[in-house]
């Protein structure tokens, strides 16, 4: 294991969408990404902040090919993305993993809980109905789930308890990253602070590297060993949780700090 060794690199990356608009004739450019670069060693985190509409989102879905950028490149190590052949993508991409805040309302509603966990195996047609059912016990009891609910429906489960599931299942297939994408927002503080010991107990034992995208720079000063900062498709400003408290740099990220009053109170969460 090399820390220093990026896992997941992204050069110049550019991405514009077309906007159709209500009046006829009007198409407006949005540029999503505007030559965007950033680097993740191995076993680290690095977080995205940056307000709505800035391009996180869409930096997420082209790190994992879900959206095809304009230009630019992708290496996951070392090997780049963009110009994969779909058949090799797929074999590369359940090292990859994209957690959605709403992960959970593309469960299938009909599968119980170790069903879910288990289905990227099914569909890698990996291992037997047993192993497959074994791992998806262990995966409920790594991330906190009461492995006696293993047969209840995901819709049985409460808010945080269904997020944990997205984050079972995206390890199901031992991932050496996952991109969460506000994963963790609207769920209770408590809830936040156990996913994120877990993230971070699971990081320390697997060397998992992350993208944590957050609007929430309390909880992104626990997590991160870097943070950048995105504004108009752009990443401004890149630095450690501590010198961005201490020394933010752009404007913007001043005014990112300035609208969020309530770190005190999240920094001192005890590691979660
Ligand atoms: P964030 O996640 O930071 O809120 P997004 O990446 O979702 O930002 O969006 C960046 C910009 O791209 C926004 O202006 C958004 O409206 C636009 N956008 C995102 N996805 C699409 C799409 N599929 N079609 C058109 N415009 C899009
Ligand atoms: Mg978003």
């Amino acid at each position: 294991m090399k820390p220093s060794q990026p896992l997941l690199e992204v050069r110049n990356l550019n991405k514009i969408y077309v906007q159709h608009r209500w009046f006829p004739g009007k198409r407006f450019q949005v540029k999503a990404l505007d030559n965007v670069s950033l680097m993740i060693p191995q076993g680290s985190t690095l977080a995205l902040v940056g307000e709505s509409g800035s391009g996180k989102s869409t930096l997420a879905k082209c790190c994992t090919m879900l959206e095809e950028p304009d230009s630019g490149e992708i290496y996951f190590e070392g090997n780049n993305l963009a110009i994969m052949s779909q058949q090799e993508l797929r074999r590369r991409r359940p090292q990859l993993q994209l957690i959605f805040q709403d992960a959970a309302t593309a469960f299938n509603p009909r599968f119980s809980a170790a069903e879910i966990i288990a289905e990227p195996l099914v569909i890698q047609r990996r291992g037997s109905d047993g192993e497959r059912r074994k791992r998806a016990l262990e995966l409920m009891e790594q991330t906190g789930l009461p492995v006696e609910a293993a047969g209840r429906l995901a819709s049985e489960f409460s808010g945080g308890q269904r997020q944990r599931l997205a984050i079972a299942r995206a390890l199901t297939l031992e991932p050496k990253c996952l991109i969460l994408d506000e994963a963790l927002s609207g769920l209770d503080l408590p809830i936040q602070r156990q996913i994120v010991r877990l993230l971070l107990e699971l990081q320390a034992r697997a060397s998992l590297t992350y993208l944590f995208i957050s609007h929430d720079l309390g909880l992104m000063a626990q997590i991160a060993d870097k943070v950048a900062v995105m504004h108009q498709g752009k990443i401004v400003e890149e630095r450690t949780p501590a010198d961005l408290f201490s020394k933010p740099q752009h404007a913007h990220t001043q005014a990112l700090l300035a609208a969020m009053p309530v770190l005190e109170n999240r920094t001192t969460a005890g590691g979660a």
